[in-house]
Order: structure tokens, then C-alpha cells, then sequence
């Protein structure tokens, strides 16, 4: 298969981890026999140094022509943030590609590694049980799409306005994507919403009722945003793939991010209708450890077999890459997010980037030799 990524490491540890993922998607393709180009191009205040903009016209069309979309992270030190640099730089680079793109689903696996579940915030009863779910959020409506109106009020008071509104073709489409993903999994959708108050969640409610019947395989359960919110943490286990919209998702997925121990474990997607998808760990440019070398790159590095799962359809050499990650663990790599706190064992190797980039490029060798696995 021949295909062209685009690649945006964007800023701080962007730089330094998208390397790794690099050179684990070359070693795929030289393994199973693919033809991968990787066209570079600038986003974030790397761009913004360049071209004066988070987002120049020649990143776009850097994507434009590609298959797919390989980015890292962007944005400055909290300090700078109202620095030219980087004001605006993360909504002015990741919300236009995600208009552009019209990517209305977004796809967040969160999964405590059972090798790294010591790191877990939660009780290790509540882990044992096994934490795997699937967020999928609609992106492309609610609230964040909607008018936003500032206004004065007769008493001359100030307000302001935020329209949150739901199609049910934007419902319909998301749902889709949510019931498909669960038949690969556990086959159970828990859709989030809040029908006991607002009109839209009662439409989201309806529809996603709806699309259900084509899927009698799979389970749907329905939870109002505040009960999810509760459960997450109190009984993790109890979620296969978890459907909601744009605010609810951007929330409750970053409440699930902290349940793995580090976001340097957690990968993301964001696709639209046609297949073309942006694939990012969720976490920022890490400004603390960036230029250290210490970064983690299992997030971007999964993220890259997200893109072959999605983009590309190349199942078995995402799930390839996931066992090496997996393997890497087994051996005791560790960069510094995933040291446990309570001590460095003796078959622990503390690792830097590179290091745990080289460890699983070499785990794929292994992995690939005793062909793939089935799951991971
Ligand atoms: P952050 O996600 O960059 O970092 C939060 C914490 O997680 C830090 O302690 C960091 O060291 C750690 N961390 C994150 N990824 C890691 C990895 N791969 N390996 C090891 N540790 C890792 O959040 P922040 O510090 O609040 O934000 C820094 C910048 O990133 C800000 O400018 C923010 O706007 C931006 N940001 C960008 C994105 C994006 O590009 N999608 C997302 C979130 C934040």
C-alpha cells in the first residue's frame, strides 16, 4: 500500500516524540511491505514564527494532499500564552483543521495498562476489574458551533449566550460510528446526555433510540451526563464504548485521561465522513519536560497505530504496533510519567524518548516474528 502522511509535530515535546513514531511507522511499512511519505509541515508557534500564522495556507494544503494526518501538540508555557506566539495558537491550529476537515467524530480509547495500573489515581480493586473504554464525541456541533452573543441587559447588567444546537443528521452520523465501533469491541454503547433538561439531548436521545435498531447486536444503554461523570471514577469497568457530544465528550474524556497515570499513554482521532482522519495524543506540548529528551512517546506512537487502524485499514499492523507497546512495558521500559511513585524496581529501566521509541521498534521485530497477535 502506498500512502503520503502529513506530519505536524507542532511545538514542545511535538517535536520530540513524533520522531519515534516516525520511525515505528517506516519500520511497519518495510515489514508488511507498504510505501509511506511523510510530508512535513509546520502548526502552532513553530508555524507562527515561520509564516506569522498558527495554521499557514501551506500546512493546509500539506494535508490536503495526504491520506491522513500525523500531529503532535501545540502551544507555549502557560506564562506566554498572551505572547503573539502562542495566543490562540492551540483553537487557531487544531479548530481549523477540524472545520476544514469537517472531522465529526472523535475517537478517545482510554485504557489502563495492567502493567502500569500501580499508576491509576483509583483503587486498585476498582483497576482489577479491567478499565477499557471507547469515548466517541461528536465534534462538530453544540454549543462550541453555535452563535456566542455578549449583550447588555435592560438594567444594564451584562450577559452573554452560547447556542447549543443538535441535527439529527449530526446525531445519526455519530451514533453510526459509535454502534460500528462497539461490534469490534464489547458490543454495549452507553450514550450521555442530558434529556432530563435540554431539548437538544432529548433529539440525541431519540435518534441514537433510533439508529440502535440496525445494530440489535450491541446493548445501548442511556446515562445523563452527571451520573457518567460519577461512574467513570466509582465503576470504570462498567463502559465499553461511551457516545456523547461535543461538551460532554471534551469533559468527561479528560476526566477518563487521569485513570491511565500519565497522558503520555493515551492516543486520539478525529475523522470525518469520508475516512480522512487527524490522529494526536491529547495531551499538550508539555512545556515542563519539552527539549529534556524524557517525554513519552507511547501516546504519539499510538496514536500512528490509530491511523493505520482508521485511515488506512491496516489492522494487523495497529495491532502489531499496540503489542510492542505492550511488550516494551512487559520489559520494564518506563520514561520518567511512568515511574511508580513509590520506587524504582529492579527490572524497571528508566528510559528516555528515544529509548522507548527504539525498545518498541525492536518489539515489533518480536511481535511480527510470532506473527501478530489477534488482540492486544
Ligand atoms: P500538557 O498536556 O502539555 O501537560 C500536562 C502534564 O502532562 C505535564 O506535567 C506534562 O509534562 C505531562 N505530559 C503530557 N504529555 C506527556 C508525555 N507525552 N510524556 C510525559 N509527560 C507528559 O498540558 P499543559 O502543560 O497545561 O499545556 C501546555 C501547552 O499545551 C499549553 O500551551 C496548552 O495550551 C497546550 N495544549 C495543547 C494541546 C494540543 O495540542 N492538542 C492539548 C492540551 C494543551
Amino acid at each position: 500500500m502506498k500512502k503520503i502522511i502529513a506530519v505536524l509535530p507542532g511545538d514542545g515535546i511535538g517535536v520530540e516524540v513524533m520522531p519515534q513514531a516516525i520511525k515505528v511507522l517506516e519500520n511497519v511499512a518495510r515489514r508488511f511491505g507498504h510505501e509511506f511519505a511523510f510530508n512535513h509541515a509546520y502548526a502552532g508557534g513553530a508555524a507562527f514564527e515561520k509564516f506569522g500564522f498558527h495554521l499557514p495556507e501551506e500546512t493546509l494544503t500539506v494535508c490536503k494532499n495526504s491520506d491522513a494526518i500525523l500531529f503532535g501538540s501545540v502551544g507555549g508555557p502557560v506564562d506566554q500564552m498572551n505572547l503573539p506566539k502562542w495566543k490562540g495558537c492551540e483553537a487557531n491550529s487544531i479548530l481549523t483543521l477540524r472545520k476544514t476537515f469537517k472531522f465529526h467524530a472523535n475517537y478517545r480509547p482510554v485504557r489502563v495498562f495492567p502493567q502500569l495500573a500501580s499508576l491509576s489515581p483509583l483503587r486498585p480493586e476498582i483497576v482489577e476489574r479491567g478499565i477499557d473504554m471507547l469515548f466517541l464525541r461528536e465534534l462538530l456541533g453544540d454549543c462550541y458551533f453555535g452563535e456566542h452573543t455578549s449583550f447588555n441587559q435592560e438594567n444594564g447588567k451584562r450577559a452573554a449566550r452560547d447556542v447549543s444546537t443538535y441535527t439529527e443528521d449530526q446525531v445519526s452520523a455519530i451514533a453510526h460510528v459509535a454502534f460500528k465501533a462497539a461490534q469490534k469491541r464489547r458490543k454495549k454503547v452507553t450514550s450521555v446526555d442530558k434529556a432530563n433538561v435540554l431539548e437538544a439531548s432529548r433529539l440525541w436521545r431519540t435518534v441514537v433510540t433510533e439508529i440502535a435498531t440496525q445494530y440489535p447486536d450491541v446493548e445501548l444503554e442511556h446515562m445523563l451526563v452527571d451520573n457518567c461523570a460519577m461512574q467513570i471514577v466509582r465503576d470504570p469497568a462498567h463502559f465499553d464504548v461511551v457516545l456523547t457530544t461535543n461538551m460532554f465528550g471534551d469533559i468527561l474524556s479528560d476526566a477518563a485521561a487521569v485513570l491511565p497515570g500519565s497522558l503520555g499513554m493515551l492516543a486520539s482521532a478525529s475523522i470525518n465522513d469520508a475516512g480522512f482522519g487527524l490522529y494526536e495524543p491529547p495531551g499538550g506540548s508539555a512545556q515542563d519536560i519539552a527539549g529534556k529528551g524524557i517525554a513519552n512517546p507511547i501516546a504519539q506512537i499510538l496514536s500512528a497505530a490509530l491511523l493505520l487502524r482508521f485511515s488506512f485499514s491496516l489492522e494487523t499492523e495497529a495491532l502489531t504496533i499496540e503489542a510492542a507497546v505492550e511488550r516494551a512495558l512487559d520489559d520494564g521500559y518506563r520514561t520518567r510519567d511512568i515511574v511508580r511513585t513509590s520506587g524504582v524496581s529492579q527490572t524497571t529501566r528508566v528510559v528516555g524518548t528515544g529509548e522507548m521509541g527504539q525498545a518498541i521498534i525492536d518489539r515489533i521485530e518480536q511481535v511480527s516474528k510470532n506473527k501478530a497477535p489477534a488482540t492486544v
